[in-house]
């Protein structure tokens, strides 16, 4: 089988181009500011698509992924990189994304059987490999230092654990993220992941790490890397369990919806892309909670920033949505010069607004829902209620905008992407039904583990000098 293949990426705003799948994996973010995209979109007619069926997770992703990486990693190499991500050590559940009826023609899609328990390690599990085997082939070795409020800081934790050539700095606002959270982050034995708790806020952890990378010569000097949500590599690795569900349930015979619980549009650009590529989705729903830029832009055509609120479902409480870009790029015909306008006008007023017919062409492409905490407790405890599944806050977000859409086309198979573990949220849980969730045995363990972590002051020069003293620098 071949899919054809497109190994080049341009920023969407037009400033680079002809990059190969690993510069792009490398660098995160295109030098003028834009994020990559391929130049060609691989595609998959009826007859390859056939021929995925049966195909087990690691083999599929072989088929999807191939062609966006190219010559860059050799074909056998590729696989056992697969195959060890997508292998029963990493993930609990053998089928990887397993589907679970809840209705008629609905079906959960279970994203979190990786290590942290969020769909976050279907993308990261593979990027920590993929950089890990690029870095031995040029001999090099990076410092990855991020910030976290809590979930992206365990999943890339443990993303770089196994890692030969990456040092892993995490630093968390002290007594600020949940215990479960910071037990996910301190509880990892290796000898290249470090904890910092910082005397501070999520805010003073950020403008540490903007900080560390504004200092060119310490980026240089301990060859600073970050692993941001916006690498290309995290869209590719997601495309496959869209194809895992669809062809479970009939493509490409038979057309199937998804609804995706949204913050940085990652995730539901990766079912985007899918579609791009062949795959019939026939709805493909954005779901947001209370922060709802992404669904008033679908109403009114305009995007515009406002503050965020803190919700039941914490990991899409955002600002804006910076995968976004990608889509806007595609929606303008890949035109980098209006492109550029557009995000040059957001910096500026925090706003931008699309014509009619931009927006006829963005509704025909996407279905738009909000949910309020309380729609979102009353989802869990109906979920519960009827079909003694418990989903966490944010599947019962996406499972929200979920049933409008299936109001409207009742024939199509609908699947929501459960994207956390419910035991991540035992207090909305408690909240929803009136008791905690099962305790997950993941999560029990790290309970009782020893915590590794450095408190330091809120100060960049004591950061700076932790990390050049630590032992592998
Ligand atoms: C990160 C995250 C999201 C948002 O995903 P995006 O790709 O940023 O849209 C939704 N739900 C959970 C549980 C998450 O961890």
């Amino acid at each position: 089988m071949s899919i054809t293949a497109s190994t080049k990426y341009v920023s969407t705003r037009g400033g680079d181009q002809d990059r190969s799948f690993t510069d792009v994996l490398m660098s995160g973010m295109a030098p003028d500011g834009g994020l990559y995209i391929p130049d060609v979109w691989p595609s998959v007619d009826h007859g390859l698509m056939s021929r995925l069926h049966g195909l087990s997770y690691p083999d599929l992703a072989m088929q999807i992924i191939k062609p966006f990486i190219g010559n860059d990693i050799p074909n056998d190499v590729l696989l056992r990189i697969l195959e060890e991500t997508y292998s029963g050590d990493n993930f609990t559940h053998t089928a990887m994304a397993p589907l679970t009826q809840v209705g008629p023609n609905a079906w959960i899609m279970e994203l979190f059987h990786g290590p942290t328990l969020s769909f976050k390690d279907y993308a990261l599990q593979l990027l920590g490999r993929l950089f890990d085997y690029v870095l031995e082939q040029k001999g090099e070795r990076i410092t990855i230092v991020g910030a976290t409020s809590g979930d992206t800081g365990s999943a890339a934790i443990e993303a770089c654990r196994n890692c030969k050539n990456i040092d892993i700095f995490i630093l968390h606002p002290q007594g600020r993220t949940s215990e479960v959270q910071r037990r996910q982050m301190t509880t990892v034995e290796a000898p290249n992941v470090f904890n910092v708790a910082i005397n501070g806020t999520f805010d003073d952890c950020q403008n540490i790490v903007k900080a560390m990378f504004a200092d060119e010569k310490l980026r240089k000097d301990i060859k600073l890397s970050a692993v941001n949500s916006i690498n290309w590599a995290r869209i590719m690795a997601q495309m496959v369990y869209y194809f895992s569900a669809a062809l479970s349930l009939g493509a490409p015979d038979r057309p199937v919806s998804f609804t995706v619980p949204t913050g940085n549009f990652g995730n539901v650009f990766a079912g985007w892309s899918a579609r791009r590529m062949g795959l019939p989705i026939h709805k493909l729903g954005i779901a947001t909670n209370r922060n709802d830029i992404l669904t008033r832009f679908f109403e009114s055509g305009e995007m515009k920033m406002e503050g965020v609120m803190p919700s039941l479902s914490p990991s899409m409480d955002i600002q804006i949505s910076s995968n976004f870009e990608r889509y806007l790029c595609e929606l303008l015909g890949c035109n980098h010069k209006a492109l550029g306008g557009y995000m040059g006008e957001f910096k500026a007023s925090q706003s931008f607004k699309l014509d009619a017919e931009k927006m006829a062409k963005a509704n025909s492409e996407f279905v738009a829902k909000r949910c309020s905490d309380l729609e979102t407790m009353d989802m869990i405890k109906t979920c519960y209620g009827e079909t003694g599944i418990l989903i966490d806050p944010h599947t019962a977000v996406a499972m929200h905008g979920a049933m409008d859409i299936m109001a409207q086309d009742p024939t199509v198979p609908m699947v929501v992407l459960a994207c956390a573990h419910p035991a991540k949220f035992p207090q909305a849980i408690k909240q929803a039904i009136g008791k905690e969730p099962p305790e997950d045995p993941r999560l029990a363990a790290i309970m009782s583990k020893a915590e590794h972590y450095t408190p330091i002051a809120n100060d960049v020069a004591k950061v700076v000098s932790f990390v050049k003293n630590s032992p592998n620098i």
